[in-house]
């Protein structure tokens, strides 16, 4: 159990079977409503699992569940009021409770129906992927897409509690697992050498879904994205450090939609992936950082499976012009999280774009 401190101090559990503990969910719960949230791959999955333990924990519960298409390309503003008409349906009041069983597309949009509706009532976030248990899920971020961009609309939200299943995971995808590993690596790399090492003695383990070996993954990375979000809840400074490999990562992202990439895509954490690696290359080049953390950080990613080098589709000057677009510059040139050596996350403003073609070019 990681504590989540600040305004309204949640609990993150992390263990193996979880899902079937419906004392421990409807702790949770204030009133007498709840709304299970989830997508069309989990709900087929879990949801039953969840509605049978809490009937069998609370009796009284009057609980609906409402199952939106899965996939980033419904984190809408149409879905979201379908949400809210599940809520009006059910006639939840003030004291209902979101209930939110998926990925990080269901967290956010259910998340965010949560944080507007009646101006805010409780969610629970039950994170079935890696990175909705390692990421998403905590931090009370919550949003939906626009056409014009990603995550437009939002709230911060802190959930009421946060349990994640270990068990969940025999599902997903390898893809997915993997994407999320590579946000559980930026941990380590950001904050703690020795977790990196950790993460590369357990690799095999990790890819196996062993849930030991998971369940501390999990709770390593909870134990600092709590720290850093009880430090910095709005995001106004520390909370930076986590966009290690994102500025890179999302220029790969954009670039490569607009480059037509498809089917090849690298999907977040993998891009991510790269994004780290380019940014430890970054560093050392810029004399912060010794040569053999940015290959050995390179060696634990490719050992877990994830890429480590740029599409050779992505050329350089344009990923250089979407970075620019990612609102991240100053006069004296891009702001990036960079790192002083493994461990050592550190914001560095004005980098040259000398410097970020060069690692660009590299092969
Ligand atoms: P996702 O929710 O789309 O899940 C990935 C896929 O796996 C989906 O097809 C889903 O249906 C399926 N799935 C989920 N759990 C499964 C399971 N146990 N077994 C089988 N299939 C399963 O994607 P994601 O990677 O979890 O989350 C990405 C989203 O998270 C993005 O929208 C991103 O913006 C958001 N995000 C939010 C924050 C935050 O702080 N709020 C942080 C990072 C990312
Ligand atoms: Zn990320």
């Amino acid at each position: 159990v990681i504590e989540v401190g600040g305004e309204a101090p949640y609990a993150i559990t992390v263990g193996q079977g979880l899902l079937h503990d419906g004392d421990r969910i409807a702790h949770a719960l204030r009133g007498r409503h709840a709304l299970l949230v989830s997508d069309s791959h989990v709900a087929p999955l879990y949801a039953q699992i969840v509605e049978q333990a809490l009937h069998a924990a609370r009796p009284d519960l009057v609980l609906a569940r409402w199952v939106m298409p899965a996939g980033e390309q419904y984190k809408t503003l149409v879905q979201y009021g379908a949400c809210l008409d599940a809520l009006a349906q059910l006639g939840a009041t003030r004291d209902a409770c979101v209930i939110a069983l998926g990925g990080g597309v269901v967290g956010d949009l259910a998340g965010f129906a949560a944080a507007s509706w009646m101006r805010g009532i409780d969610c629970v976030q039950l994170p079935t992927t890696l990175l909705a248990m390692v990421d998403s899920s905590v931090g009370g971020k919550t949003a939906v897409d626009l056409p014009q961009g990603k995550n437009l609309v939002g709230a911060f939200h802190p959930p009421r509690a946060v349990i994640a299943d270990t068990t969940a995971l025999h599902t997903l995808p390898d893809r997915e697992l993997r994407a999320g590993l590579a946000e559980v690596a930026k941990y380590g790399a950001i904050f703690d050498r020795q977790f990196l090492a950790w993460l590369e003695r357990h690799s095999r383990d990790l890819l196996a879904r062993d849930d030991a070996a998971m369940a501390e993954a999990i709770a390593r990375s909870c134990e600092f994205k709590a720290d850093v979000v009880s430090r910095d809840p709005y995001e106004r400074g520390h909370r930076a450090l986590l966009n290690f490999g994102h500025t890179f990562g999302h220029a790969i992202e954009a670039e490569q939609g607009y480059a037509g990439v498809g089917r090849d895509a690298l999907n977040h954490g993998e891009a991510v992936a790269v994004g780290m690696v380019l940014a430890a290359r970054l560093s050392t080049l810029l004399g912060l950082a010794p040569a053999e953390d940015a290959t050995a950080l390179e060696s634990l990613l490719a050992t877990l499976g994830l890429p480590v080098r740029l599409p050779e589709r992505l050329a350089p000057a344009a990923l250089l012009a979407r970075m620019y677009l990612d609102k991240k510059a100053d006069a004296q040139g891009l702001r990036f999280v960079l790192w002083g050596g493994a461990g050592e996350g550190r914001v560095v403003a004005g980098v040259p774009d000398d410097a970020v073609l060069a690692v660009l070019r590299t092969p």
